[in-house]
């Protein structure tokens, strides 16, 4: 246990942040032996957007030990995923896909879903500090390092051999080390709330994922939760998003009137929140790593909501990192340009293919095609449910070209 009486504290890892990437490397990091320590800014439950968990995501749970423990908190099981547009459909099964894999997930409310696990890992020994905030932190040669925290009763310092930054949209080690860099994606804004509907429908296929395709650059999301509640929000261009005025809730209702999927469903639901809007939210960084300390999830750069990637990148990296971290941590060599940047580099670049494809037009031209070709489609779904390091799927090992190729045979 980290000796919290003194105003030093001693840990073999610091994990700045308390989101699933933080508590899936802390599960694994605590597991191996190791002191870990979590620092999270905010009181938890606290809202966070990202609640559309993709299949490939449950091998990190499952190497941090936390499947069993999400399941029994009764999270709606998410199966596929339904992009509509106007009339038409296009449905992928995750249990039909080429990766062999899970084919199901959850469909997750993130503020009950990130206290589950940050409590879960507090009951296994990790010792975690909610509304504590890190304010500094300087190096040694070494990679140790000693950071300052600050509470509303005081400030204190955490020597620690690791840092994990997986402070999400708070970027704290990206600012203090001066490791930001423009995303190369144009800006986006979105706007969401979570809603009750008036009347709850049971059928399966209410209880599915839809992307709706509104515009080219417009699209929206409905993300039913157990509960019969569920998530809608709209994205697009900064532009296109500023033209609608008015307070929040009229832009969501203007949204909701406009967009047939979410009027079908939604005229006259109740709003559980006041609809939250949040803009610009494409990052990147210089590197992913440097003596003593490793980015991980959004700390480490974001790409676009549409595809549902953040949670799996996030638990991908976080759970990568703490088997690097043991090892390294253990006297053996780790080359972290090779075994951690160039497989996170890897899954992102397959991502960003799909992500501008699907801004081209290119991706929804191949999902309403009438002509579907069974192999394909399972090959897309793999990487749909983020298999995206299949290096048998070729739209793993060369995205951009057969997205491409494949919208030009369809034209
Ligand atoms: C519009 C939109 C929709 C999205 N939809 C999806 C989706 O459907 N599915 C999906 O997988 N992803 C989605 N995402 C992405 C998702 O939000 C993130 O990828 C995911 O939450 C990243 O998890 P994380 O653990 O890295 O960070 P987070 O979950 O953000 O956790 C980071 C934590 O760090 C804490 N913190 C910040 N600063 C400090 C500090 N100084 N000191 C201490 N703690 C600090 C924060 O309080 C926070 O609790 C969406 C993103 C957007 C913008």
């Amino acid at each position: 246990m980290p000796d919290f009486k003194s105003n030093t504290k001693e840990v073999d890892v610091l994990i700045i942040g308390a989101g699933p990437s933080a508590t899936v490397a802390a599960s694994i990091l605590h597991k191996k032996g190791y002191t870990v320590h979590i620092v999270e800014k905010q009181k938890f439950p606290r809202f966070v957007i990202g609640e559309s968990l993709l299949p490939r995501c449950m091998e990190n749970f499952q190497k941090a030990n936390l499947i069993e423990t999400i399941e029994s908190h009764g999270f709606q099981k998410k199966f596929g995923a339904m992009f509509a547009k106007a009339d038409e459909y296009c449905d992928f099964e995750f249990a039909n896909q080429f990766t062999e894999g899970w084919g199901w997930t959850w469909q997750v409310q993130r503020a009950d879903f990130d206290k589950v696990l940050a409590e879960e890992v507090q009951n296994r020994g990790v010792t975690l500090e909610y509304e504590t905030e890190v304010t500094d932190v300087k190096f040694e040669n070494d990679g140790s390092s000693t950071t300052t925290v600050k509470n509303k009763d005081s400030e204190y310092y955490i020597k620690a051999r690791y840092i994990v930054d997986s402070s999400g949209y708070g970027k704290v080690l990206p600012r203090l080390l001066n490791l930001e860099k423009p995303s190369n994606l144009p800006p986006r804004t979105s706007i969401f709330c979570h809603v009750k509907p008036r009347q709850v429908s049971e059928s399966p296929e209410r209880k599915r994922i839809i992307i709706i395709v509104h515009l080219d650059n417009v699209w929206g999301w409905v993300i039913p939760f157990s509960d019969g509640t569920s998530s809608i929000g709209m994205v697009g261009d900064s532009e296109e998003m500023d033209n609608i005025k008015g307070s929040m809730e009229e832009q969501m209702r203007h949204w909701i009137a406009n967009v047939q999927a979410l009027r079908d469903r939604f005229t006259d639901s109740e709003f559980i929140f006041e609809p939250r809007k949040i803009a610009g939210y494409s990052s990147d960084v210089k590197q992913l790593h440097g003596k003593g300390y490793v980015l991980t999830g959004n700390a480490s750069g974001f790409l676009d909501p549409i595809f549902s990637s953040g949670v799996t990148l996030a638990t991908e990296s976080s759970a990568l990192a703490a088997e690097l971290i043991e090892k390294e941590l253990e006297g053996e060599p780790v080359d972290w340009d090779l075994s951690y940047t160039e497989h996170i580099k890897k899954g992102n670049a397959v991502f960003k293919a799909f992500i501008e494809a699907w801004y081209r037009g290119d991706l929804q031209k191949i999902f309403f095609s009438e002509n579907r070709n069974e192999k394909i489609r399972k090959q897309i779904c793999s990487v749909l449910a983020g298999y995206v390091w299949d290096q048998n799927n070729p739209f793993v090992t060369k995205p951009e070209r057969i997205l491409a190729n494949l919208s030009q045979v369809i034209r």
